[in-house]
């Protein structure tokens, strides 16, 4: 038979990431900055309601969208937080991670032909979701100079009458860059003036260390427009569970929800128990692994920049993204050698984008020790490339 596998699947290119992880995998005593999760366990009373959940004999589908019990805690929280109000009955879907959340979003919303903007560099699944259902993915190249934040004319200059959506992720993967207040503004003015919608990926909501976060949807005008999209990852340190959650105008999340219930039917049972105490207890240990990520930030960064990467300081997330063009080696290059002569692993900044070319992003969710030995490992490597 011919044509097996359909053609818009053939066109997708396999994530960059990967082929980094698969030759780490082969060798030994490889330090790895190259993976985007936390490096802390969920929480024990987390884990012990999720136990606890099995031993009550709570193994069956949930509803569509998710136990109403975890949709109140989801729609609490956000309140609580992030200062946006959702119904837990009609604006919230709980999903297999943020993962499900981003690629519902884009199926309810998305017809063939209509454009996504995306700013890179992004995160690897945004574009090929877009394309997977006859989107397209038009990339604005995030302003390096100024620490990968959005500048606003190369934004609307991007815009053109097939424009459907804006999709927003700060801080983001792979630049920790956060943006202000006042920037994220003014990207709502330009969603109200060209009537557009705002995918917003809000996953690394939790880890911001200089600034408190902005829900897009807070902004003036801004919630009948947001899909926010975020989950249990990475604040919870929860990447295991693959949970997440979605809220929105409840015209988008009935739209999703459909989608939902034929692709997925419901998020796994146990793991929602769990994030039901992740809600109702879990702040403190947010607030400490919040810490100590912001410790290893400052050591990371301040590091890399005395050994000679120039990278700007992240507001949030896990991520540094420093430059590496000095060395006068690519993205692609200075990862490989990197791995292969001192055997520590990180991503090609390429991967997340053309515009990422020429830096790496490294992972600074690591124990200090991990941190320190690989700083010492980067500082032998670049004084070959002076
Ligand atoms: N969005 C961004 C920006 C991410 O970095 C990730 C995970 N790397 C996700 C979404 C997906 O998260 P989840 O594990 O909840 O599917």
């Amino acid at each position: 038979m011919k044509n097996r596998v359909a053609h818009h699947v053939k066109k997708l290119q396999p994530s960059g990431i990967r082929r980094f992880f698969d030759l780490a995998a082969n060798m030994e005593g490889v330090i790895s900055l190259g993976v985007g999760e936390p490096d802390f366990v969920t929480s024990w009373g987390v884990r012990e309601a999720c136990i606890t959940s099995l031993q009550n004999g709570y193994t069956s589908y949930t509803a569509n969208a998710g136990l109403l019990e975890l949709r109140n805690g989801i729609s609490q929280y956000l309140e609580k937080q992030f200062d946006v109000t959702y119904s837990a009955s009609t604006d919230i879907i709980v999903t297999v991670g943020a993962s499900q959340a981003l690629d519902l979003a884009i199926r309810a919303i998305v017809d063939p032909g209509d454009e996504v903007i995306v700013i890179e560099p992004s995160f690897v699944s945004y574009a090929p979701l877009i394309e997977l259902v006859g989107g397209r993915a038009v990339k604005v190249g995030a302003d390096a100079k100024n620490g990968f934040t959005v500048d606003m004319e190369d934004l609307e200059n991007a815009i053109t009458p097939n424009t459907k959506a804006i999709l927003l992720c700060f801080p983001n993967n792979p630049t920790g860059t956060m943006l202000s207040k006042e920037e994220l503004f003014e990207i709502s003015l330009l969603i109200e003036k060209y009537d557009l919608l705002v995918l917003s990926d809000e996953i690394y909501a939790e880890l911001c260390f200089d600034a408190s976060f902005t829900s897009f949807a807070t902004l003036p005008g801004m919630k009948e427009r947001t899909i926010l999209i975020s989950g249990f990852s990475k604040g919870f340190a929860m990447t295991g569970w693959r949970l997440g959650f979605v809220a929105g105008p409840t015209d988008i999340v009935e739209a999703m929800l459909k989608i939902h219930q034929y692709a997925m039917m419901c998020a796994s049972t146990m793991a929602q128990y769990g994030a039901i105490e992740a809600l109702k207890n879990g702040r403190n240990d947010i607030e400490d692994m919040k810490r100590s990520y912001r410790r290893r930030r400052n050591y990371f960064v301040s590091s890399l920049n005395e050994i000679g990467l120039p990278c700007h300081v992240p507001g949030g997330a896990f991520y540094a993204f420093p430059s590496v063009k000095q060395t006068g080696l690519s993205s692609q290059e200075f990862a490989e050698k990197l791995l292969l002569e001192e055997k520590v692993a990180v991503v090609p900044g390429d991967v997340f984008g053309k515009s990422g070319e020429g830096y790496i992003r490294c992972s600074y969710a690591s124990s200090m020790e991990q941190l320190q030995e690989a700083i010492k490992r980067m500082e032998r490597f670049v004084k070959n490339y002076r």
